[in-house]
């Protein structure tokens, strides 16, 4: 903690998702200098503290108390208190409280700094093998039937590979949903993670789903899961088109309206191919071919 700096402020403090060894000296420094902690579970995180001699107090910040509570500390923030904040593990605010926190320093001017460490969703990504350039972390699926199924509806759709916790009583069912709606994607089922019983499975959703019809899961998970090949998406638009001709795809927009240049670009953009392509096709057309 920087002493020389004077007013309140809050750091954001990542602990072990499992081994305690992947704890930061910086993290623990903080911990140590705080004049408060605001941990998810004061119980759970008081195993943490205890562990590495921490006697900083606790005090509970949680989903259910979320903004009552963020309100008193920001007031301790404003007058000098230095508070850390911490969830049951890994890093602050991804599928856990914090936000709304940073959110009401941020609005009162209060300076934020976060300590990086753990994150299951990080250490997941870089196991999976699995393209990692780009990626979307969704957290939890939702409880509600409804939202979940939208969810797994624009999953189906991403590109960049998905990163999804998931509970293990709600495990099979995930994979099996998952399998429907995108049953050949690779995915890795990273499972307790820096932990003794760390495994992680590489297959594709739908053997995933099987092998979990037999196999009981047991602990915390990661689902890493391909995100929609280039290919697959060519093929369907490919599929989606096979009945009608380019010449008919563009007429098909033209008669709606566009112009013959924007046609063609709206065809070759269905169809997944070059504006090129469609322009070559018209030829052969006019040349007395029907191109398909
Ligand atoms: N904020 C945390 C983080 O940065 O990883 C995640 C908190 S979220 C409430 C808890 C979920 O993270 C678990 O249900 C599981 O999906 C995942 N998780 C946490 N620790 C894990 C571990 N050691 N191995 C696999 N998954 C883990």
């Amino acid at each position: 903690m920087d002493t020389e700096r004077h007013g309140g402020e809050l750091y954001l403090c990542a602990t072990p998702i499992g081994n305690l060894g992947d704890i930061t000296d910086r993290v623990k420094q903080v911990l140590k200098d705080a004049d408060l902690i605001a941990a998810e579970d004061t119980r759970h995180s008081m195993q943490l503290l205890n562990h590495f001699q921490i006697k900083t107090p606790l005090t509970s910040y949680h989903e259910h108390n979320k903004y009552d509570k963020a309100r008193e500390l920001v007031q301790k923030l404003q007058e000098g208190k230095k508070i850390a904040l911490i969830s049951d593990a890994g890093t602050p605010i991804l599928s856990d409280p914090g936000e709304v926190l940073v959110s009401m320093c941020i609005d009162a001017g209060i300076r934020v700094t976060s300590l990086p460490g753990p994150s299951a969703a990080v250490t997941a990504l870089t196991l999976s093998g699995l393209p990692a350039r780009r990626f979307a972390f969704e957290g939890f699926l939702p409880a509600d039937k409804k939202e979940r199924n939208e969810v797994l509806s624009s999953l189906q759709a991403e590109e960049r590979t998905v990163i999804l916790y998931e509970a293990p009583h709600r495990l099979k069912e995930t994979l099996k949903r998952l399998s429907e709606t995108m049953g050949c994607r690779r995915t890795a089922i990273c499972r307790e993670l820096t932990k003794i019983h760390e495994e992680v499975l590489r297959m594709t959703l739908a053997e995933a789903a099987e092998y979990y019809t037999s196999h009981e899961p047991r602990g915390e998970y990661v689902l890493v899961i391909e995100g929609r090949p280039k290919e697959e998406l060519a093929r369907e638009k490919a599929e989606e088109y096979a009945d009608m001709s380019i010449a008919e795809h563009v007429a098909l927009y033209e008669g709606l309206g566009s112009s013959r240049k924007e046609a063609m670009k709206k065809a070759a953009f269905d169809r997944g191919i070059s504006r090129r392509d469609v322009y070559q096709a018209l030829l052969k057309e006019t040349d007395g071919g029907m191109e398909k």
